[in-house]
């Protein structure tokens, strides 16, 4: 009998787990941490035996394969052991794929892949197709695959979950942008970062379909060093992408039989220009999964958006509360900024994945009036902005700093919350720090 190791049990562990169960695998579940009660109850359900709080090796060392959660790095000790003795080391990605025969429509970039997933899936699922969300959102695929399988599944994939996938294919693959983030993950250099996202397209051919941001420079790069053998579909800000804004409008044309898609960009309910391209991304998937037209422009109009993203809490005395929690690295505070339409405070900080602010150093200069330090440590903030003469606020709770943005603000601006880091010096998590800041906001 095949034994099979998980090492992790979070969401995709436990999946994967119960699918191999299920598939009559001899299964063995190990954590380093506690197991939440949920999995715990799941894996007992399942009558799967696992360990908590240690990883026994000779427990682990005799599996025929191990999956490994994304979280846990490929140089954690027992890790490198296995793969020292050649146990293949996979993903539950990789792993459940073999036992499906849906369509696979993955999503990768360093933002903007929730956003984009979420769409994808609410496009398919309002043209009535039998489809799953999986990868970092909702259930694991492998508990899907296992328990309810579906014919599409619209996957968000992180560069963690691509390292270790090796024959898995997408039919579509969407890579939005690549710029620096998680490098600690990756010996700080950038292109083992960029391989790992190019990893998306492995295994596709002609016939799969690969989307990508034609305006990114490592993205244009790489496309012309490693020149994938998918069908190409770039888009970007001028016809020359199959999809694009022509200064009123984003058009969809990506099939040569179908009328272009217009929708007014006024009309979309995604704000800001990155929204835009996330906007294209999705709609050019959705024509290629042959999704009419009615269908795709009813979804860019009506899809509701994604909590933590630039999303709205409330006006309070004129100003407006913003909650872009889930900007964890600059690149998706640039773009948060981009989207401000009034005088703005920002409020940013947290743990700092080695940031190199310069990089909002003109948008902050254009929309900003104060910053709002929120931090354990606001030293490299207050050593960067500090010097650039702009007013800021060192707060190191999320009340002083929500007090200190309402003290500050004159009726018509935007308070903004668009970190620049994780969140894990004050908070839980994202969602943690999202929620009370809307708290914080709705009891000012
Ligand atoms: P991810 O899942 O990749 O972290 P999200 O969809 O959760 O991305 O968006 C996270 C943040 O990234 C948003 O709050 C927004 O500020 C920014 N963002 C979203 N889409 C893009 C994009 N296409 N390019 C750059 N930044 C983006």
């Amino acid at each position: 009998m095949k034994r099979i190791v998980v090492l992790g049990a979070g969401e995709s562990g436990t999946g994967a787990a119960i699918l191999a169960k299920s598939k009559g695998m001899d299964v063995f579940v190990s954590d380093m941490g506690t197991i939440s009660p949920v999995y715990q109850a799941l894996l007992d359900q399942h009558q799967i035996a696992w360990e908590s709080g240690k990883h026994t090796p000779e427990f682990i060392l005799n599996a025929d394969e191990v999956i490994k959660s994304p979280g846990i790095p490929l140089t954690a000790p027992l890790v490198k052991q296995l793969i020292e003795q050649g146990t293949p080391i996979l993903s539950e990605i990789e792993f459940a794929a073999r036992f499906t025969r849906a369509k696979m429509i993955c999503i990768t970039g360093s933002n903007g892949k929730t956003t984009t997933t979420s769409l994808i899936f609410d496009m398919l699922r309002r043209a009535g197709l039998d489809v799953g969300l999986a990868g970092n959102i909702g259930n694991s695929l492998a508990l899907q695959v296992a328990q309810a399988d579906h014919a599409y599944y619209v996957i968000e994939l992180s560069s963690f979950q691509l390292d270790n996938c090796y024959d898995f294919k997408a039919d579509i693959a969407i890579l939005l942008n690549i710029t620096p983030d998680h490098l600690d993950r990756y010996d700080h250099q950038f292109q083992n970062y960029v391989d790992a996202k190019f990893r998306i397209t492995r295994n596709q051919t002609s016939k799969d379909a690969f989307i990508y941001w034609s305006e990114d420079p490592v993205l244009n790069r790489e496309i012309a060093r490693i020149q994938p053998q998918a069908t190409l579909y770039p888009f970007g800000s001028n016809e020359q992408n199959v999809a694009y804004t022509d200064g009123s409008h984003l058009v969809v044309a990506s099939k040569p039989d179908v009328a272009p898609l217009r929708v007014p960009l006024d009309e979309l309910s995604l704000k800001g220009k990155h929204n835009q391209l996330n906007s294209m991304a999705a709609g050019v998937a959705a024509q290629i999964l042959n999704i009419h037209n009615d269908v795709i422009r009813e979804s860019l109009q009506q899809f509701a958006g994604v909590d933590h993203r630039l999303q709205y809490v409330a006006t309070i005395r004129g100003v407006r509360y913003i909650n872009d929690s889930k900007a964890t690295n600059v690149n998706s505070c640039w773009y948060a900024l981009e989207s401000m339409t009034t005088p703005t405070l920002l409020i940013l900080g947290g743990t700092d994945k080695g940031n190199d602010y310069s990089e909002i150093d003109a948008l902050v200069q254009e929309k900003c009036h104060t910053l709002i330090f929120m931090g354990k440590d606001n030293s490299k903030l207050i050593q960067h902005f500090g010097a650039m003469g702009m007013k800021y606020i060192s707060t190191d709770n999320l009340q002083d700093a929500v007090q200190a943005a309402y003290q500050s603000a004159n009726e018509g601006d935007t308070v903004l919350l668009s970190p620049c880091c994780a969140s894990f010096d004050l908070f839980k998590n994202y969602e943690d720090r999202g929620e009370q800041f809307m708290q914080a906001v709705r009891t000012l």
